[in-house]
């Protein structure tokens, strides 16, 4: 496949990854609401090992979820665009914000996280799973589970 490619808004922060999408979801929690300045986040999860960054400088900081893990969330450090996220005690998968890829097209959530923090302002996409609080594991972990498993190197 063609890597994923994206970045920031300013165009510094640079990044490809070489895998696809593991998992794709949208989340309602106030934590994302906050972190993206809107009503939700919508991010694709995909090994860590396969993200490279190419340019420009991020920072971040750590907040515990409302999953209660600590999440690292990473921005552009000139425009602040959010453009990634990883759990340090387990940084397996990193998550990418959909608005930071170049194809946004190829997003396909199957699942809304934390609808009842849900902004009644914004409408919920038709075809996803609608999750009143966090993800059950499975539909997580299951994915990333199966990826590993059929990896070789
Ligand atoms: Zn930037
Ligand atoms: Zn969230």
């Amino acid at each position: 496949m063609n890597p994923l490619r994206g970045g920031c808004a300013c165009g510094q922060v640079r990044y490809e990854s070489t895998a696809k999408p593991l998992v794709q979801f949208i989340c309602h929690c106030r934590d994302c609401q906050r972190a993206s300045g809107s009503a939700f986040s919508a991010s694709v999860f995909v090994p860590r090992d396969r993200v490279t960054y190419l340019s420009g400088q991020m920072h971040h900081y750590d907040v515990k979820a409302e999953s209660g893990r600590e999440l690292r969330r990473q921005f552009c450090s000139t425009c602040g665009s959010p453009i990634s996220a990883y759990w340090p005690e387990s940084p397996v998968v990193e998550m990418l914000t959909v608005a930071s890829l170049d194809d946004q097209g190829i997003f396909t959530p199957t699942h809304e996280l934390w609808v009842s923090r849900a902004e009644a302002w914004h409408p919920f996409h038709p075809d996803t799973i609608k999750v009143p609080e966090g993800p059950a594991e499975e539909v997580v972990r299951a994915p990333i589970r199966a990826y590993f498993a059929a990896r070789q190197g």
